[in-house]
């Protein structure tokens, strides 16, 4: 958990918004970029639902409704796309970029954005999500990118336990 926006979290959050945009993303969590923080940054302009890129931290999903099916591609996993499963609604509590408490509510495309996002911050991917034989077939590159996003999110929750 991020307990307080220090400098170096500030630094994050300018780096997850800017990288998200430059890399053309509709999100990137920190973990992603070696970072065991829970943070992700969402770029709206991806989903025609804003302009500003902005980053959530802590973020939890406290209630969806629905469920649509759609292809899905990340950041972490070039030229992958495939047909992923994701609630049509979705509410997130976390907290936002100056530490206040905030619900943020997202439908269709940032919806699945936000699921997307918190997933990796549990050290899940979208693939893992995907039949068999699918994910057969991309094993051994999965595996590599795995690996080290479940280690990031492990070092995350010793520090964590290390703090409380
Ligand atoms: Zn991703």
């Amino acid at each position: 958990m991020v307990t307080d926006i220090t400098a170096d979290v500030r630094r994050l959050l300018a780096d997850l918004k800017r990288m998200v945009v430059s890399e053309d993303g509709l999100g990137l969590a920190a973990n992603q970029i070696a970072v065991p923080l829970q943070v992700f940054a969402i770029n709206p302009a991806g989903a025609d639902a804003g302009n500003r890129p902005y980053c959530i931290i802590n973020p939890t999903v406290v209630a969806t409704e629905g469920s649509v099916e759609r292809e899905e591609g990340c950041l972490s996993i070039p030229d992958v796309y495939d047909v992923v499963s994701r609630p049509e609604l979705v509410r997130i509590a976390g907290i936002d970029e100056e530490g206040r408490s905030v619900e943020m509510e997202a439908t269709g495309l940032l919806a699945r954005a936000f699921m997307h996002e918190t997933d990796h911050l549990n050290g899940v991917l979208f693939i893992d999500m995907l039949g068999e034989v699918r994910r057969r077939l991309m094993a051994d590159r999965l595996r590599k990118i795995e690996a080290r996003e479940l280690r990031l999110s492990r070092e995350r929750q010793s520090q964590t336990a290390e703090s409380e």
